[in-house]
């Protein structure tokens, strides 16, 4: 018995399902999880001293890898001179203004805990100022465990096979307007018919795996919102700080009304936060009547360790994570050649050569085409993919316990990593397809 097996064992006993968050156990890939003793860069210890290359990274916020000295330094900083007061810091404003230099659309921000939080409060907001209640998502998208958004949603509700939680009111669900993503007909007339207080995307959807937005399929949706008096709130919670210093509406020139962050902006540590415009943030109280706050938002260990994050994340950073990036998908789609089943990464398209994939994200599909929605990623081979998962795991590698979910490739990741995994890779694919 392995001291994972042995804690594994304990655990269920005092945890739901052994775990604080259910794509952890690892289910869907038909084993137990391991249990993790420490991180280093791109590298992961279990408690029975093996190693691997980690491409799950937190499953985002380690954009600079594991225990990065400056991060560490900056928390172990801020722990000496107090944990957390109730009472305004320096860091958040410090923090703030970083979120508004580098989101064009964001001029203030409220930081929260989660990007449950955030997602749930920028959607009061948005049916503070409209007057009006429904909500037009889409079908894979990801936004937190809110109540009325876990209706097809991806993450783990997508590896459970979950259609919607129990526990949900009719009512919360009945406010949810479900559309399939990169369909303009569906999302109009889903619009036009239900007159929405908002529509929420993630710009570059990665809880279905990542499947890019169509051409124009970004801007139909701020055309949308316009014409229709919604909100358009983009949940950059992943693709925020990750894909461009400015998220997805950088790179992809969108822009929102509100935008939802998290993971990166917490650097490892427990931030989150929404912000847009100065008229509608002022909204929120005590600036204005929409109420919402959190005792430990702001909390100045998870400001010190997103700051001393953000602080390497300039334009050169993005280059190098995606070199990685690049190096990792084409080594794995090498790998993948000659296989019966084609692996398929989510990348941009238009107007983006072909095999282009997003700085620091990628998804390895079981399936013939590059799915387009939720649909087309359900129907990838799961099962070949949990098989290659755990080969990968027994040759110290540790990808995504689920094909709906991205791999997080971060600064820390060198051509070692990225040469181990491809390598593993191969024999990997070889189990897979057995
Ligand atoms: C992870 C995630 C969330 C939820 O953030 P938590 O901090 O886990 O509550 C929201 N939206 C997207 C796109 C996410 O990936």
């Amino acid at each position: 018995m392995t001291r994972s097996q042995d804690l594994y064992g304990r655990a269920t006993a005092l945890l739901p399902g052994g775990v604080n968050s259910p794509v952890r156990a690892m289910g869907s890939i038909g084993r137990e999880p391991l249990f993790i003793e420490s991180g280093e860069g791109a590298y992961l210890t279990d408690v029975d001293g093996n190693r691997y290359v980690d491409w799950v990274c937190s499953w985002g916020p380690l954009i600079l890898g594991h225990a990065h000295p400056d991060v560490v330094a900056a928390v172990d900083a801020a722990a000496a001179r107090g944990t957390s007061f109730g009472a305004p810091t320096e860091g958040e404003v410090e923090l703030a203004a970083q979120v508004a230099e580098r989101f064009e659309s964001v001029e203030m921000v409220r930081m929260t805990s989660s990007g449950t939080e955030a997602s749930m409060s920028a959607i009061r907001l948005a049916r503070a100022a409209t007057g009006r209640e429904r909500i037009v998502k889409f079908a894979g998208a990801y936004h937190g465990h809110v109540d009325g958004l876990l209706a097809e949603a991806g993450s783990g509700l997508a590896t459970a096979g979950v259609p919607a939680s129990p526990g949900v009111t009719d009512a919360q669900a009945a406010a949810t307007v479900i559309v399939p993503w990169n369909d303009p007909e569906a999302v109009t007339r889903a619009v036009e018919d239900s007159t929405p207080a908002a529509i929420i995307a993630e710009p570059i959807p990665a809880n279905m795996g990542v499947v890019p937005p169509a051409e124009g399929f970004l801007d139909r949706l701020r055309g949308l919102a316009d014409a229709s008096g919604a909100v358009l709130i983009l949940d950059e919670v992943i693709s925020g700080f990750r894909v461009a210093r400015g998220g997805a509406q950088e790179l992809l020139g969108a822009r929102a009304d509100l935008t939802v962050m998290g993971k990166v902006l917490g650097g490892g540590l427990p931030a989150a936060g929404y912000g847009g415009r100065r008229e509608l943030m002022e909204r929120v109280a005590p600036a204005g009547d929409v109420y919402q706050a959190g005792t430990l938002s702001g909390n100045p260990l998870a400001v010190a360790a997103g700051l001393a994050t953000l602080a390497h994340l300039d334009a050169a950073a993005y280059e190098t994570l995606a070199r990685t990036t690049e190096r990792l998908g084409h080594g794995l789609q090498q790998a993948a050649d000659g296989h019966p089943v084609t692996v398929v990464f989510g990348g941009p398209v238009e107007p983006w050569p072909p095999g282009t994939l997003f700085p620091g994200m990628l998804t390895v599909f079981f399936a013939n085409s590059s799915p387009t929605d939720f649909a087309a990623a359900s129907a990838c081979d799961t099962e070949a993919y949990g098989r290659f998962a755990r080969a990968l795991l027994e040759r110290g590698v540790y990808p995504p316990a689920s094909q709906f979910e991205s791999w997080f490739p971060s600064l820390a990741h060198g051509d070692e990593a990225v040469d181990r995994t491809v390598e593993a890779a191969g024999e990997a694919f070889e189990e897979a397809f057995a």
